[in-house]
């Protein structure tokens, strides 16, 4: 059972309302009847499955008219919108639902909210049997309901024994061309459809799987394709009321459906379903406490379509200079200086939420103004939570319009599955489209890149041991003492030259290629990648514990290892090598704990 404030609601609300007259029980059908005129049940859905319910909200109902927009988005999606539209439009009448009147001049139904629309509408289920076609149905509303629905076989008996009304409008369609199949067939059909049983809850989920753009958030199952989503909610909200759809626009302003058993199920795109079951109807067809429960949710939570818009403001989360931000490469000091003097060149632009026009419009706007003329655009969307055509073909035409300035956009956290997955195909397909799994690495490539207009190649060639830093200063005798017990070992890309956990025994001298430092299990952190002529592994010569951090080869590399004991035992011989040693190291240290402090810096800001 739900709990909280939202139930908490519902509750109150429920208080309120049982009380409320008004109304009568649909007698036209005569086991509608039959229902219990106090009864009550509200039930909200969110797009993530949880559902608050109060009330009667697991007696069962037949599901009437609420059922029209299910079997019209099924037409929709078999069909395609132009064979439909030959039978049925879209264009509200402002009449009754039940109301004898066709669309004279395009010869078709008004609408498929409509009694005559929706009969139409039955009319194009998929199947070439009936028996095929109930079972087309039936497996729509189990999609929907996230369960196979019952059969209300009185009610059903009911509606074909008395729906003279709804009889005749078949046959006059049939007259007119809109029905092209066996009358008494497709009045089955919509009879039974009208008499599915649901409850409150049901019905809840069924919208939030509308509200989901059709994938039930219960089951995870798509119940109807998304294409469809738009095209079903959009005439929910124009007819879907029938006569009172106006007022219930301008009052309530949420696509809904109203049925003669007394539901209403309403729908707030993109964040849940709202279902309210009370049997007495007005004039209108339509729940009177159904409308008032309607009113106060889409009042109190604020979910009128037209006034509740997702905010563009928050998109862009934080932006980084490269002058501020590095990559975890350690550079030797030339390119850091570089770095330093010419690194506005990279703009990194960290997003959040989700990206659809007006966000992509403001993403847009902004990154050219924060990055300035940087020539290396970093996006980082670790913290945006979709992507929708239109800011995909925005952001597509951005980065080609960069790229004519000779510009580069480069993305980084970009999921390949998911909601991201056809931006992330964007980046990998098109041209000059770049692509990181991380933002560090997407910062590292924009380095090199700059470095390399700098005229700064990656060093190839090796180092030889007599050059490297960390012996700077030490006299020949002391660097040929330390070659000698130096071992020279090639690693393959991949391998670990030291692993944390082990016991830390020896330092390490790269020659050549490139070793990265990572921690952490399963989604392991790069925290720095070092390149020829640098030492690690050498806290060794400090502390000489366990290592805290694994070390792994990029490429294949070049490596001198030197054991701490037979370092220790020189150092008896030549008392000047430990001081030596330790001050470069030392000084080492520093200058990567100075880029860590102006990494912390930058990104506390
Ligand atoms: N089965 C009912 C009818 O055709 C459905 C009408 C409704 O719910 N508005 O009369």
């Amino acid at each position: 059972m739900a709990a909280g404030p939202i139930q908490d609601y519902l509750r109150d609300l429920h208080a309120r309302l049982r009380g409320l007259g008004g109304g009568k029980l649909a007698a036209y059908i005569p086991e509608l009847a039959k229902a219990d005129p106090n009864a009550l049940a509200i039930a909200i859905a969110t797009v993530d499955g949880e559902i608050y319910s109060i009330g009667d909200d697991r007696t069962p109902f037949s599901i009437q008219s609420v059922s029209k927009p299910f079997v019209y988005a099924h037409a929709l999606e078999v069909r395609g919108t132009e064979e439909v539209f030959r039978h049925v439009g879209v264009e509200p009448t402002g009449e009754a639902f039940n109301a004898i009147e066709l669309d004279d001049v395009h010869r078709r139904a008004f609408n498929p909210m409509i009694n005559s629309g929706a009969i139409a509408t039955s009319g194009l289920v998929e199947g070439e049997t009936q028996a095929e076609r109930i079972a087309a149905l039936d497996a729509l509303f189990a999609r929907f309901a996230g369960r196979p629905l019952a059969l209300d076989k009185a009610v059903f008996h009911s509606e074909s024994a008395t729906g003279h009304r709804n009889r005749a409008m078949a046959w006059l369609m049939l007259n007119a061309g809109i029905l092209t199949r066996e009358p008494e067939q497709v009045l089955e059909l919509y009879f039974r459809q009208c008499s599915l049983l649901v409850d409150a809850r049901d019905l809840a989920l069924m919208g939030a799987t509308l509200a989901n753009n059709g994938v039930n958030p219960r089951t995870g199952e798509r119940a109807l394709a998304a294409a469809v989503v738009g095209d079903v909610l959009t005439v929910m909200n124009s007819c879907g009321m029938y006569n009172y759809a106006g007022q219930w626009a301008f009052e309530i302003g949420l696509p809904a459906k109203s049925g003669v058993s007394g539901s209403i199920l309403a729908v707030a795109p993109g964040q849940a379903g709202i279902a309210i079951w009370s049997p007495p109807i007005d004039a209108n067809g339509t729940s009177v406490r159904g409308v008032a429960a309607a009113r106060a949710i889409a009042e109190d939570f604020g979910l009128r379509t037209f006034t509740t818009h997702p905010s563009p403001s928050s998109v862009i989360r934080r932006s980084f200079s490269g002058l501020r931000l590095r990559s975890k490469r350690v550079r030797p000091p030339s390119e850091r200086s570089l770095l330093d003097r010419a690194g506005a060149a990279i703009a990194v632009i960290e997003l959040q939420g989700p990206l659809f026009f007006g966000a992509a419009e403001r993403l847009i706007r902004l990154t050219s103004r924060l990055a300035g003329g940087a020539g290396w655009i970093i996006l980082d969307f670790r913290h945006v939570l979709s992507a929708d055509d239109a800011a995909r073909r925005l952001i597509g035409d951005f980065r080609a319009a960069l790229a004519q300035q000779g510009r580069r956009l480069i993305a980084a956290n970009l999921p390949s599955e998911g909601p991201l997955a056809p931006l992330c195909e964007d980046f990998t397909r098109q041209a000059g489209a770049l692509l990181f799994g991380s933002r560090d690495r997407a910062l590292e490539h924009a380095e090199d890149a700059l470095l390399a207009r700098q005229g700064i190649v990656a060093q190839h060639s090796e180092v030889a041991l007599d050059d490297m830093a960390v012996l700077e200063g030490l006299a020949p005798e002391v660097r040929a003492a330390i070659a000698g017990i130096a071992d020279r070992r090639t690693f393959q890309a991949g391998a670990i030259i030291a692993e944390a956990g082990e016991h830390a025994d020896r330092m390490f001298l790269l020659a050549s290629g490139r070793v990265s430092v990572v921690v952490g299990e399963g989604d392991p952190v790069r925290v720095g990648t070092l390149g020829p002529g640098m030492a690690f592994g050498e806290l060794a010569l400090i502390d000489g514990g366990a290592r805290v951090a694994d070390v792994v080869a990029e490429e294949e590399v070049v490596v001198y290892a030197l054991p701490i004991t037979a370092l220790r035992g020189l150092a008896a011989q030549h008392p000047e090598l430990m001081a030596t040693l330790l001050a470069n190291v030392v000084r080492d240290l520093s200058d990567r704990l100075r880029l860590a402090n102006g990494e912390i810096s930058a990104l506390e800001r």
